[in-house]
């Protein structure tokens, strides 16, 4: 206790930034899934600093949401009634838009495939459906690692 209250007190620099890796065991094969699409496009992505878990959303409007603090690990917090009505591919749409914001720091874009109703981006702001990520899943992929660090 004594130790912290001294570190903190030097008021020279900030806190060290906390390096955690806590990810609940049913969002860990969409994080590997995540690292092998991010290697297909060429990036070579070993996520070691993230929480994922369950926890309450704004809203089931919201079925997950990401936050990024300062110094703190990115943190991914799922709402578990809306996840548990999604099938594979919904997770993984999911999981796939949150670490767009929360790894790849991406905001939302809302464009559309040209004269479609097709989203040119996963960081679309809501849920991409199944069958719109299945018939367009390289485009996606490929757009999702081609933008980074947009805040
Ligand atoms: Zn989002």
């Amino acid at each position: 206790m004594s130790l912290v209250g001294l570190t903190l007190g030097c008021g020279q620099k900030k806190p060290e930034a906390v390096i955690r890796y806590d990810v609940s065991e049913e969002f860990q094969p969409y994080i590997d899934e995540y690292e092998r699409v991010a290697a297909s496009e060429g990036r070579d992505v070993t996520i070691t600093n993230l929480i994922v878990g369950f926890g309450p959303t704004p809203s089931l409007m919201h079925t997950a949401i990401c936050e990024v603090t300062e110094g703190q690990p990115p943190k991914i917090v799922v709402n578990r009634s809306v996840w548990t009505r999604l099938t594979s591919t919904g997770h993984k749409v999911v999981m796939f838009h949150e670490l767009g914001h929360c790894h790849l720091r991406r905001v939302h874009r809302n464009e559309f495939v040209s004269g479609t109703a097709v989203p040119v981006s996963l960081m679309y702001q809501f849920r991409v459906g199944d069958s719109t990520y299945h018939s367009h899943e390289e485009d996606f992929n490929n757009e999702l690692f081609s933008r980074y660090s947009e805040f």
